[in-house]
């Protein structure tokens, strides 16, 4: 039996042949290693792809989230909305500015943050005396969250919205991509997500251009005309050139990457959807897939038969947010997190990348599906 990758980089690499080496040798042979030419190209690359005025590239998909709370100086007082249901990072970089994190539910459909629970949290931060600053959406598994919903509710009680895109890069709603819903949006390029590096990487996008500026002087240790010249508080922050080369090489297949992803998903759904609760896409909306999760009640059987067939599955998220040590103690909207709670008992995700070929999804829904009889 040939072993499973849960996502496979490996085969991406063979795809693009001698592409990286060369484009590293590039790096190499200038020497530009920092804010080299390659930065700049992605940048233009990655606005023109998602549609976005600016780009600007940074160290990794958290910083990209530290990098807009600078920029739009939340701090001590100030409530910023994240639901619960998500990787640490979306949270993690809150408390750091003085301001608070406010753990918001999630719809069990989508995965994604719950516009009814915003509401029910932004009356609630109001009652403890919190000023309501911000909303984190998160765009869970690669479909971009309800915008239509959550961008109403946050005109009305004047939010900034930040959208953490680290998983749906390339996803689109309404036929926009994600990079343009929220005043700024971040991603990451780990190399696991779907448009990934070979290391730590992320961005933020943005349409204002003053915001965008400021951004640029965040990331570079708060420069005014050069570093040397420091006119604000920023932080060090930079994309790497060589990193910048690999994504300029991995940008040139994405696309037809999201395709593969997109028919994968498709496949897994017509043969799974007669057994289990298929992962639902929002009308209007499309997802990158950067997990394929199902929503099971025989969660551990499950697991047990993939571990036996040398089949990898992963849970995101075994424990929500408020119900970490290190996040207990902030406030979450009502007496709990119901959804989020529930997901995180049931969740499943399975082996996603767009190089799975039809006979390995065979094997892995055959050994799923036995343990359902
Ligand atoms: C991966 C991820 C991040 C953080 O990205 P890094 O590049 O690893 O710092 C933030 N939010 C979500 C939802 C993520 O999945």
């Amino acid at each position: 039996m040939s072993r499973i990758d849960f996502i496979d980089l490996k085969a991406q690499r063979r795809r693009l042949g001698t592409r990286i080496e060369q484009a590293m040798a590039r790096v190499v042979d200038h020497s530009g290693f920092i804010l080299g030419p390659e930065v700049t190209e992605l940048e233009k690359r990655l606005s023109a792809f998602c549609g976005a005025r600016h780009t600007v590239t940074c160290a990794n998909g958290t910083d990209a989230l530290e990098l807009v709370l600078m920029a739009e100086k939340i701090g001590p007082g100030d409530a910023v909305f994240v639901p619960a249901f998500t990787f640490v990072a979306t949270a993690e970089v809150i408390p750091g500015t003085g301001a608070t994190p406010y753990f918001v539910d999630v719809n069990e459909d989508d995965f994604c943050i719950s516009p009814s629970s915003l509401e029910q949290a932004i009356a609630g931060a109001k009652a403890k005396g919190l000023k309501p600053r911000m909303v984190i959406p998160v765009d869970l598994f690669g479909q971009p969250a309800d915008y239509d919903a959550l961008l109403d509710i946050a005109s009305k009680h004047d939010l900034v919205v930040l959208s953490d895109a680290a998983q749906s890069f390339g996803a689109e709603l309404h036929g926009r991509k994600t990079g343009t819903f929220g005043k700024y949006t971040t991603t990451s390029f780990f190399p696991a997500k779907p448009l990934g590096c070979y290391g730590d990487g992320g961005a933020v996008f943005t349409d204002d251009d003053a915001q965008a500026d400021l951004l640029r002087s965040l990331r570079f240790h708060g420069k005014g005309q050069d570093k040397y010249d420091n006119v604000r508080l920023g932080m060090n922050s930079r994309l790497d050139t060589l990193q910048a080369a690999i994504l300029l090489e991995k940008l040139d297949i994405f696309a037809d990457e999201i395709v593969a992803r997109m028919r994968i998903a498709q496949r897994y759904n017509d043969l799974l959807r007669q057994t289990f609760s298929v992962p639902q896409l929002r009308q209007g909306a499309t997802s990158v897939w950067a997990q394929y999760t199902l929503l099971l009640e025989n969660r551990d059987a499950i697991a047990k038969a993939c571990a036996t067939e040398k089949i990898p599955t992963a849970i995101y998220y075994p424990i929500p947010l408020h119900l970490q040590q290190g996040y207990k103690q902030y406030p979450v909207v009502g007496n709990g997190l119901p959804v989020s709670e529930k997901l995180a008992q049931k969740v499943i995700s399975l082996p996603m990348h767009p190089y799975l070929d039809e006979a390995t999804q065979d094997r892995i829904v055959a050994t799923i599906l036995a343990v359902a009889k």
